[in-house]
């Protein structure tokens, strides 16, 4: 068998907002094609026209768009193995149901929603399979004659793949290793629908997947059991040399670690699991995303690349460049993987801290102009400087940084009882008169020269400085004193004083 080349795809289903572990599947098959040289389609599977939701496509490409992670083919790409939506696609796979039908791999079946209801009823745990294909109305208990004329009269009828029992089925993936399992507990599959004239999932995706020339299935462990029918599908039309190698990556756990991630976690937590708000078109319930939150695209793809992968050693924080040089998809765990959503928090924040100040910046002062404040990039930058080591956010910089700009209107009262003595007054008026007398007033100008003057009034330094953080910030938090005293300039402090003397006395 020559080398193919690796193509991988990412096979959404259009039924609403794409959630997470959606994302890290894509992900996944992105960093797998990269680092092979190969190639990743996008192909959208709507043969379920009930669960198909208007917007959902242009929603799962505009997260792709938002999160740098790029098709190479597919809907809205190109490429030359369209169309790429499968509803599009209908004529090619009756095709391919023919062919089952002719080799005998598949069977058509009448059977109507109330008979199979009933023979659930009389047959404890039914499936249709070998054991019971024969008591069942089909193209294998019928006559030629009785098919055509049900048929002809305009009976509807499924077809069904006929699954041969005691055969070892044999998943080769690339996480678990071989997976086995007796064809005996596979029931035989629907494969096509004469009423809406479609096939079902499974004959699409692998007719898909042959025709495409998908190499590795990369997709989420909730696939696990389909993967033998696959398997199977394959051998049926006799494309074993072209088997993709699978891989099924561990599951999304929910923070607790019990049970899969869901979107009520994420309500009851606080927390987006999709990756972009997803306006809801049928109940018009809004949810949050990623983006809207706050989080920097680089963040959630670090965040979700470990998620269920790690490389082995210490390093934590990749960019997407270096996540295609580390991953290895056999080192995937077994395991579902905690959604540990504080430690995406924690990204977030490790990404703000590698961001020029000038980005951050940027960032901020839309938020800043919202507030009424006029000032230069340049002082905004300044902030930006002394606070983003707080936040994780940049939303979250405005409650800590509006001191900056706008004066303190009152005055915390627990930080009052706790840090104004009732020498405090006397103490920042004699203050006042010492930042008067300084000309220089950078960090480095009034330090000095503030200090000798608590060392020669023998002066406890935590009171002093306590009350100045006091007068400037109006809370008893924020960054080193003269930072905040040089940033807001002599005047500004100056006045600061006076207006906490005058409140406080
Ligand atoms: N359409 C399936 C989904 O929505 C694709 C599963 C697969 O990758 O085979 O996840």
């Amino acid at each position: 068998m020559t080398e193919r080349k690796v193509r991988v795809r990412f096979a959404p289903s259009p039924t609403g907002a794409l959630h997470i572990g959606g994302v890290r599947t894509a992900l996944y098959n992105y960093l797998f094609a990269r680092q092979h040289g190969g190639e990743l389609v996008f192909r959208i599977e709507d043969t379920d026209s009930h669960r198909f939701v208007p917007g959902a496509e242009e929603y799962i490409l505009e997260s792709f768009k938002w999160l740098g992670i790029k098709f190479d083919e597919g809907v809205s790409f190109g490429g030359e193995h369209g169309p790429y939506r499968q509803s599009e696609r209908r004529e090619i796979y009756k095709k391919y149901v023919k062919q089952l039908l002719d080799n005998g791999k598949a069977y058509i079946a009448f059977d109507t929603p109330e008979e199979l209801e009933a023979k659930r009823a009389e047959i404890k745990n039914f499936q249709y399979d070998a054991h019971t294909r024969l008591q069942m109305r089909n193209s294998l208990t019928l006559s030629d004659e009785e098919v055509k004329t049900l048929i002809a009269n305009g009976n509807q009828y499924t077809v069904r793949f006929k699954i041969e029992p005691g055969v070892d089925v044999h998943v080769n993936d690339m996480i678990r290793g071989d997976v086995c399992i007796k064809s005996d507990i596979l029931d035989d599959k629907v494969l096509y629908k004469s009423a809406d004239e479609l096939p079902t999932y499974h004959l699409a995706n692998i007719v898909d997947d042959h025709l495409m020339e998908i190499t590795h299935v990369i997709r989420g462990e909730e696939w696990l059991p389909s993967a033998p029918l696959h398997v199977l599908l394959y051998q049926a039309f006799g494309w074993e040399d072209t088997m993709p190698r699978f891989a099924h990556l561990p599951l999304l756990l929910k923070p607790e670690g019990k049970g899969k991630l869901s979107k009520r976690d994420g309500d009851r937590l606080g927390f987006p699991v999709f990756p972009l708000e997803w306006h809801d078109p049928k109940t018009g319930e809004i949810s949050s995303g990623y983006r809207e939150s706050g989080y920097f695209p680089e963040a959630v793809v670090n965040f979700l690349a470990l998620l269920g992968w790690n490389p082995g050693t210490e390093q934590e924080l990749f960019s997407l460049d270096e996540l295609v040089k580390a991953f290895d998809i056999t080192k995937c765990s077994l395991h579902g993987a905690k959604f540990d959503y504080q430690k995406g928090m924690w990204f977030n924040h490790e990404y703000i801290l590698r961001k020029s100040d000038d980005e951050i910046a940027s960032l901020f002062a839309p938020i800043v102009a919202n507030n009424g404040v006029d000032t230069t990039m340049d002082r905004i930058t300044q902030v930006v400087h002394m606070m983003k080591d707080r936040v994780s956010f940049v939303k979250e910089l405005w409650p800590l940084c509006s001191f900056f700009f706008i004066a303190p209107s009152e005055y915390d009262a627990k930080t009052v009882k706790k840090r104004w003595k009732e020498y405090s007054a006397k103490q920042m008026s004699e203050l006042v008169d010492v930042l008067q007398n300084i000309e220089d007033f950078s960090v480095e100008g009034q330090e000095p020269v503030v200090m000798k003057w608590v060392e020669d009034n023998d002066y406890k330094l935590g009171d002093v400085m306590n009350a100045f953080r006091l007068a400037l910030v109006g809370i008893g938090k924020g960054p080193g004193m003269f930072d905040i005293s040089a940033f807001l300039g002599k005047e500004e402090t100056i006045n600061r004083l006076k207006r906490a003397i005058e409140i406080l006395k």
